[in-house]
């Protein structure tokens, strides 16, 4: 072989590009490295290797890295630029970053740069949030990696037990060899850097493993560098959200939703998100009676679905939806149905159950939780990462559940997102304890307000009242102690009390309107009697009738819920029993508790419905949620019952005692006529039932043996009580629908003046003229139910429905008489606008104004 010539190499170059490329890739021109750095030209010798390379060209290369990294905007940009040139130094065929995080306490990392080349583009590389890989700590050398911490070279991957080739699967590369080292941040993990497939060899090198170390170092910087920027912007966002918290906590105490919507709106923007929303969960621990009804009559199976740690039925009351992408949105959706796309996942019924945070990325693809696919409304916006917490108050119950939605740049949320909202939620959650206390309190202080202005208005009767009912001093001082002598008490009590039949006492048609409302107390005793409870309970003559008396002073002077309608209710109760038979169903006990339930059951009520209390924020609507006022009149009839001077019931043993105060409750708050609907099918179901049956014990046996049929009995024969003055002869009834329709409208005219609103038609004075159709109206949608299904039940009853039909003819008259009225004065009236139009058009222009208000009086 002869000497080479120059121009032999660069045919042979020229015909072997291959070769060429293999030679320059391997040798590296110092060009080549420069052009990589910003167009900086380093000044290199052609044919230099690599080694030579090293010892001075290298120096400037890791100077210009330095100023790289100080000059790094973007992480990512840097790293990608010094995997490029490891990629090149190492000869490996890909360089990849995984950066290592958190979510729910178990660390994974995800793919950021993936499948660097020496000379591949940074858009490529850079791998968008939603096509991330991300391995668990337990999958692939990669996670081995940042298990073990160590650096590993790996000549062969099937040779190695830890190898998943997962990530090969989706991007269509085989892995052969690698070389993968961990980059810390104290004992912490940053990220894992991987470098893949060397190339014209089997295995990368130990001098391989020296650069490899050496220039991670660069890659460390700029990691540590923004995993510290990171961590500040999550320190002040904490803190911004704690110094808020702090500042707040002990103001605004008025209302959980109120407190919360303060707390999530204020703190919006550290929360980095695209949108969270609230649920609030139901406190109640206990269902109403009206509510366990249809379960315990085996209507309604018993609910068995999630319950919250404390026991309580998952049942969100209210959803508040946060909306912060685009145009800033805030949404309440109170009584949320079950397939709202916030709870359709069952994500948030499975935090308020089970107490966890759960943190998800790609909500979409999960398995258990069933996502909303696709734009939730008409925003567009769709679920991508999910955080759901549960917040919780210092008892530890989990009063609602936040749901946090799509990290704002992309990313799924770590561990310092679940710290900073945990933050936040915890703040959530001691502020339900404060508003709880301030409720707490706040009720105190109401009842306080409430307790004087009962004893203010409130005077127990005074000896000399109890006087005027029983005049015999023997009966007033004399405690009988054996049967006769208590027998000889009632003999004497029945000869000074109204006599009964005079009264019509046993009547459905009994009229209050000729009677005292003195003589009123007495016949409220006699009944008592009647019944006989005053022997069998051994009610002491003077406790009962102070008691009467006092119940008949609760009662306010006001139009129609005074002592007058107090007393009927109470009459017609015991009417029900006696005359309609419905005694049959229950003991004397509660006979006796049903009737005294019945006196008490409007007691201290003021002329204005429930309606009234809560619009003009009355301290009886801050006390009670609903049924305001009738849990007023419970609370009232109980108060009375507390002093030992008044409580006829002081002779019953504790058991006794409990089940009176218990049918007490479930009597007076089924008068609130909202809840009427609630039972009227149910009652109607039993109607049915014993209809079929074919003898008395039998009826008697189906009801006796179900406490639930009772009190729905009990609850229905209440409703048919208060509103008994609609079945009542019609002087009677025309008379008391005036006194009602008088309380309304005077409730209307403190509407008007008070509240400065429009009162609803029944309740304006102005429409009294439409009386006669509310009537109707009243009758057909609430009333005829009522009386019909009773006949239906108990003939006996059957006066009650007549009476009620007859009432309706005479206002179905009234209200077609005024309808006829009206209509002739439209025909009058239109007749008369044409005249006066005929008019216009012949006297043309000059009589507008004052000569058409003239004509309108005429009409
Ligand atoms: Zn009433």
């Amino acid at each position: 072989m002869g000497e080479l010539k120059k121009e032999d190499v660069e045919k042979y170059l020229e015909n072997n590009p291959q070769f060429a490329k293999d030679y320059y890739d391997r040798k590296l021109r110092g060009e080549a490295v420069g052009a990589l750095f910003n167009n900086k030209q380093l000044n290199l010798k052609d044919g230099v290797s690599f080694h030579d390379l090293t010892k001075l060209e290298e120096t400037d290369i890791l100077l210009e890295l330095v100023w790289e990294i100080q000059n790094a905007s973007n992480m990512e940009k840097t790293i990608h630029k010094v995997l490029q040139r490891l990629a090149l130094f190492l000869q490996a065929s890909y360089c990849s970053l995984f950066l290592c995080r958190s979510r729910n306490g178990i660390p994974e990392l995800a793919t950021r740069l993936f499948n660097v080349t020496k000379d591949s583009k940074f858009e490529d590389n850079l791998v968008a949030p939603e096509s991330e890989i991300v391995f668990p700590l337990d999958i692939g050398i990669v996670g081995w990696v940042a298990h073990t911490k160590k650096t590993f070279n790996v000549p062969d991957v099937k040779k190695n037990t830890h190898f998943s080739d997962f990530a090969d699967k989706q991007s269509g590369c085989t892995t052969s060899n690698l070389l993968a080292t961990p980059i810390m941040f104290g004992k912490e993990v940053l990220a894992v850097i991987m470098a893949i497939n060397k190339q014209n060899a089997p295995a990368f090198s130990k001098e391989d493993e020296a650069i490899f170390t050496k220039y991670l170092d660069f890659i460390a910087i700029v990691l540590q560098q923004h995993h510290i920027n990171y961590l500040h912007g999550v320190e002040s966002r904490k803190s911004q959200i704690l110094l808020w918290c702090a500042n707040k906590v002990f103001e605004e105490l008025t209302d959980i939703e109120r407190q919360f919507h303060k707390a999530l709106y204020t703190v919006r923007i550290y929360l980095n998100c695209e949108r969270y929303s609230v649920a609030l969960l139901d406190m109640t621990k206990e269902k109403e009676f009206y509510e366990q009804w249809p379960i315990l009559l085996g209507e309604v199976p018993p609910y068995k679905g999630p319950k919250t740690p404390d026991g309580r039925e998952v049942n969100f009351y209210k959803i508040i939806d946060y909306i912060l992408l685009g145009k800033e949105e805030i949404k309440v959706i109170p009584s949320p149905p079950v397939d709202h796309w916030s709870l359709v996942s069952g994500l948030p019924t499975y935090v308020a159950e089970n107490g966890f945070i759960c943190n998800m990325m790609n909500a979409q693809a999960d398995e258990y939780f069933i996502f909303q696919k696709g734009p939730v409304d008409e925003t567009g916006w769709a679920i991508k990462n999910v955080l759901s917490l549960p917040i919780v108050n210092k008892k530890e119950e989990i009063v609602g559940v936040a749901t946090f939605y799509n990290r704002t740049d992309g990313r799924p949320f770590d561990e310092y997102d679940e710290q900073i909202t945990e933050t936040l939620t915890q703040f959530l959650g001691w502020s339900v304890l404060n508003t709880d206390t301030y409720d707490r309190l706040n009720k105190l202080e109401n009842r306080k307000d409430i307790a004087q202005e009962m004893l203010m208005y409130q005077l127990q009767c005074t000896p000399h009242e109890l006087q005027t009912i029983l005049v015999n001093v023997v009966i007033l001082f004399f405690q009988p102690w054996t049967e006769t002598e208590m027998w000889c008490l009632t003999k004497a009590m029945k000869e000074e009390l109204p006599d009964p039949t005079a009264l019509e006492l046993y009547e459905f048609h009994f009229s209050d309107l000729p009677v005292s409302e003195h003589e009123l107390i007495k016949s409220g005793i006699r009944l008592f009697v009647e019944l006989n409870a005053v022997e069998k309970f051994k009610v002491p003559a003077e406790v009962l009738t102070k008691w009467m008396y006092t119940v008949r002073k609760g009662y306010r002077d006001i139009t129609y819920h005074n002592w007058r309608h107090g007393f009927n209710v109470g009459q017609t109760m015991f009417t029900l029993l006696m005359t309609g038979k419905l005694k049959k169903y229950y003991s004397d006990l509660e006979a006796f508790a049903m009737v005294a339930a019945a006196f008490c059951h409007d007691i201290d009520h003021r002329g204005t419905n429930n309606l009234y209390q809560m619009k003009s924020a009355a301290p009886l609507a801050k006390l009670h949620g609903s049924s305001i006022l009738e849990r007023h009149h419970l609370e009232f009839s109980k108060t009375l019952l507390e002093d030992e001077s008044l409580n006829i019931f002081q002779n019953l043993n504790k058991r006794q005692f409990e089940n009176v105060i218990h049918l007490f409750e479930v009597a007076i708050i089924a008068t609130d006529l909202a809840l009427y609907f609630k039972k009227r099918t149910m009652f109607q179901k039993i109607v049915d039932a014993t209809e079929q049956m074919q003898s008395d014990d039998e009826r008697i046996k189906y009801i006796i043996t179900d406490q639930t049929k009772k009190e729905i009995i009990m609850a229905m024969m209440m409703t048919g009580c208060d509103l008994s003055a609609i079945t009542k002869p019609w002087e009677v009834q025309s008379k008391v629908a005036l006194m009602v329709a008088n309380e309304f409208w005077e409730q209307g005219d403190l509407e008007r003046t008070v509240l400065q609103q429009q009162p609803i038609p029944m309740m304006d004075r102005n429409k009294a003229e439409e009386l006669p159709k509310l009537q109707v109206g009243f009758i057909d949608f609430v009333c005829t139910f009522v009386y019909k299904e009773f006949s239906r039940f108990h003939k006996e009853i059957t006066p009650m429905y007549d009476g009620l039909q007859n009432n309706r003819v005479q206002w179905k008259t009234q209200a077609d008489a005024y309808d006829e009225k009206m209509k002739a004065l439209e025909e009058l009236n239109k007749k008369h606008e044409n005249d006066v139009g005929v008019k216009k058009g012949t006297e043309g222009r000059e009589d507008n104004g004052p000569t058409k208000s003239k004509t309108c009086t005429v009409l």
